[in-house]
């Protein structure tokens, strides 16, 4: 038995080493009383879940957090699902009662806080979200939610996104496009929101961007790119030089965090601690991509 004020929690994905988590939680957890709770990265290859599970039972884990590519196929091993997480079809978040795992999906309540941080009512928006993974079905779910008016997906792989399309048909009717079909591009001009929830502009990919013209949205949209690293993407620079309003994946990452935080413990994190590990982490990734920027520019 752990003592009482001893408790494990980490994160499985594959790879794991990039992961801000742990030096997040680990803050979390020293400024919220806990200075003796342990936040550990559990590299995973596919096919070795039930040892996840197994694991997180015998060693007595309090809670893990789940990344790619275990998201779904980590659920048929859990003992219960949350609604949201069944509807999404995805976990990220694992609370362990006593040997009962719980799987929940903080990545819709971590979009949905992102979106009022950022003063942006979905309520009967124009939605557009381009890409059809596990982001955007979160995307898709917080949108149900809140009642946006119409919501369509634009990507390079319609039929999959027809498919996630049609997980979601009960709850509201969504359109999709090959994003670089013509009948795309008037989408665009009526877009309230477009959301990149593709990996396009992640780091070390930096300059590439979804193949969208942001010249064709209209005046006050918001452009929000679910990538946090780097903080302003190729995609979120061009929508920044057209005079729109942007949004990193910043703030879903920590407001997905507080949610999980609070599933572990039962309180809520301080959030600014949060922040401010995460962006000292950041700096250090920009400092190196700006020194391998630097090495190419002499080469
Ligand atoms: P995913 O499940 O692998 O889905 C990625 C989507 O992007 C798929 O639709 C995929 O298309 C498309 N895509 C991937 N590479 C592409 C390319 N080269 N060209 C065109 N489309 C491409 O990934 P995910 O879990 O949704 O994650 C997406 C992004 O969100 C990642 O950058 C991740 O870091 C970020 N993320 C942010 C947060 C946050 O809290 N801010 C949380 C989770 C993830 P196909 O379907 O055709 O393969």
């Amino acid at each position: 038995m752990l003592s009482e004020e001893i408790k494990n929690f980490g994160i499985v994905g594959y790879p794991v080493g990039h992961s801000l988590s742990p030096k997040i939680y680990m803050a979390a957890f020293a400024s919220g009383g806990y200075p003796k709770y342990n936040y550990i990265p559990m590299p995973m290859p596919a096919g070795r879940l039930m040892l996840v599970v197994d694991g997180v039972k015998d060693l007595e884990f309090r809670g893990i957090n789940v990344t790619i590519p275990h998201k779904t196929n980590i659920m048929k091993y859990l003992d219960a699902i949350d609604p949201d997480a069944k509807i999404i079809g995805a976990v990220n978040t694992i609370v362990n009662d006593g040997g009962m795992l719980t799987g929940y999906n903080t990545d819709v309540t971590g979009f949905l806080a992102s979106l009022t941080e950022a003063d942006f009512l979905a309520e009967d928006c124009n939605a557009v979200i381009l890409g059809a993974g596990g982001v955007a079905r979160a995307a898709i779910w917080g949108l149900c939610k809140r009642n946006a008016g119409c919501i369509t997906i634009g990507a390079r792989n319609p039929e999959k996104a027809a498919n996630l399309a049609k997980d979601f048909e009960q709850y509201s009717d969504i359109l999709v496009y090959d994003w670089q079909a013509e009948e795309f591009k008037e989408i665009l001009q009526s877009a309230d929101i477009l959301i990149n929830a593709t990996p396009l502009g992640m780091y070390p990919n930096l300059d590439e961007m979804p193949p969208v013209d942001l010249t064709l949205l209209p005046e006050g949209a918001l452009v929000y790119d679910i990538i946090y690293n780097p903080a302003k993407t190729k995609f979120l620079q061009k929508a920044e030089e057209l005079g729109f309003k942007t949004l990193n994946g910043l703030s879903m990452l920590l407001r997905q965090g507080e949610e999980a935080y609070r599933l572990f413990t039962g309180e809520l994190p301080d959030l600014d601690i949060m922040r401010r590990v995460a962006l000292q982490e950041l700096k250090v990734l920009q400092r190196k991509i700006d020194k391998e920027k630097e090495k190419t520019t002499i080469q």
